[in-house]
């Protein structure tokens, strides 16, 4: 059985004043039946994990570089992010991909040394609406997972978020079918490269648009284990909805 994964991604946005969403997060769901991840600005990351230190509620970065340290100027380790609290790192968001020009492989050298580091990797992948309405949704995301999944991984370091790009932000969501037929590509796709055992117990997260409207038919979606939630994750009373729909799955 995957345990289901309620991962926030608050991107730029927020200061100090933001962390008490954490402390209203964490009363809401003092003891969850599924895990609950807060990736909220670097700076914020030290203070994020010491407010919600013995609560239900973990925090993680949102990238890092694929070096453990050196002459990177502006750049964060995966063993500062661990450091700070963190227990595990998105990469490869389209966000990242989109603006910084990350490919592929440099995704895999991020996932690696944040494994390596005894973090969970999120990794996103994710179509634009141009290839989606080319027909070959799929072979990206292939090649997104063959590219950027190293090889060390395992159900325990690895989470998989499908992330169609036109439906981050936008309020845009694809039918039910069509995130499931990712999702069962993603699963197949997983199972074919790690074996069943491995391939079954990675958890495989849908992101774009999700609220607490559209929450609970989602998750009833084959092979959706949780949600990588942007805007919904800012606001605890919405993070919460989407929360208490992926438990009532
Ligand atoms: C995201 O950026 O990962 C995301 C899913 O954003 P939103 O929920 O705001 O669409």
């Amino acid at each position: 059985m995957r345990r289901k994964l309620a991962a926030g991604n608050w991107k730029m946005n927020g200061t100090g004043a933001a962390l008490s969403e954490l402390d209203l997060l964490a009363a809401k769901h003092p003891s969850p039946s599924l895990d609950i991840l807060i990736c909220p600005p670097a700076p914020l990351l030290h203070r994020a994990a010491s407010a919600v230190e013995n609560t239900s509620v973990s925090v993680g970065g949102q990238d890092c570089h694929a070096d453990a340290s050196g002459a990177h100027t502006g750049d964060i380790s995966a063993e500062m992010l661990k450091d700070a609290g963190a227990s595990a790192v998105i990469l490869g968001h389209s966000e990242r991909r989109v603006d910084h020009g990350e490919r592929n492989e440099d995704v895999r050298a991020k996932a690696r040394t944040v494994m390596d580091a005894g973090l969970q990797a999120i990794i996103c992948v994710g179509e634009s609406l141009e290839q989606r309405d080319v027909a070959n949704t799929l072979d990206i995301i292939g090649g997104q997972l063959s590219g950027s999944i190293p090889d060390q991984s395992t159900g325990e370091n690895l989470v998989v978020a499908y992330e169609p790009i036109w439906a981050i932000g936008t309020g845009k969501v694809p039918t039910l079918e069509e995130i499931g037929e990712v999702h069962d590509f993603i699963r197949a796709r997983l199972e074919r490269r790690f074996g069943e055992g491995v391939g079954r117990s990675v958890r495989l997260l849908y992101g774009g648009s999700v609220k607490p409207g559209n929450a609970t038919e989602i998750f009833g979606v084959s092979n959706v284990d949780g949600a990588l939630v942007g805007g919904a994750s800012l606001k605890a009373e919405d993070f919460s909805g989407i929360i208490q729909a992926l438990e009532s799955i």
